[in-house]
C-alpha cells in the first residue's frame, strides 16, 4: 500500500465508515484468522485419523469414542489424550502414517502366513510317515484321527488331496513292512 493511501484510508476511515484504520486492520486479522482456523480445522479432518493417538516415546496407540446418551450414537473423540503409559501427551496420526502402518501390517500377515503354511506343508507330510511308522512298530495309530489330521491339513493349505487313498496305500505298505504279522491275519 502506498503512503498516500493509507495516509488517505486514515483519514476516510474515522470519517466516513466510523472506525479507525487502525480498527478496520485489526477486523479484517481477526476474520482472516478465524478463516484460517475454519480452514485448519477442515484440513485436519482430511488429514488425521479421528479418534486416533499415538506416542511418539513407546508407540503406544489409542483410538477413543464419545457416547452420545441422547441418540445413543458414537463419534471420533478428537481431544488431546495423555499416554497411558505416562510419556505425555499422544500425538494425532495422519492417514499417511495410518496407511503406512496398515501395508507393514499386511506385510507382517503375509510373510507369517507363508511361514504358517509351510509349517503345515512340514506336518502334512510327517503325518502319514507317523502314522506308516506307528503301524509298523506296533503302536496304536488312530486311522480315523490320522485322516482327520490330513483333510484339515489339507483345508488348511487349499489342496484336494485324498487322505482316504494315501491311509490305504500306506496300510499296504505297513503290512508289506511286517510280512510276518500281516501273513499271520
Ligand atoms: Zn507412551
Amino acid at each position: 500500500m502506498s503512503e498516500i493511501t493509507e495516509k488517505l484510508l486514515r483519514e476516510m476511515a474515522p470519517k466516513y465508515w466510523g472506525y479507525t484504520y487502525e480498527g478496520v486492520e485489526v477486523r479484517d486479522a481477526l476474520l482472516a484468522g478465524a478463516e484460517a482456523m475454519r480452514e485448519r480445522d477442515r484440513l485436519a479432518k482430511l488429514v488425521y485419523v479421528p479418534g486416533m493417538r499415538k506416542c511418539a516415546k513407546c508407540g503406544c496407540v489409542l483410538i477413543t469414542t464419545n457416547l452420545h446418551v441422547d441418540t445413543g450414537g458414537f463419534s471420533a473423540n478428537n481431544e488431546p489424550q495423555a499416554c497411558p503409559n505416562g510419556c505425555g501427551p499422544m500425538w494425532p496420526v495422519t492417514e499417511r502414517d495410518a496407511g503406512n502402518e496398515m501395508v507393514d501390517r499386511m506385510e507382517t500377515v503375509a510373510r507369517e502366513r507363508g511361514e504358517l503354511r509351510e509349517t503345515v506343508k512340514a506336518l502334512r507330510k510327517a503325518l502319514p510317515v507317523l502314522y506308516t511308522m506307528c503301524m509298523v512298530a506296533k503302536l496304536p495309530a488312530d486311522a480315523e484321527k490320522a485322516r482327520e489330521m490330513m483333510k484339515w491339513a489339507d483345508e488348511a493349505l487349499g489342496v484336494e488331496y485324498p487322505a482316504d487313498a494315501a491311509l490305504s496305500a500306506l496300510r499296504e505298505e505297513a503290512s508289506r513292512q511286517q510280512p510276518k504279522e500281516a501273513a499271520r491275519e
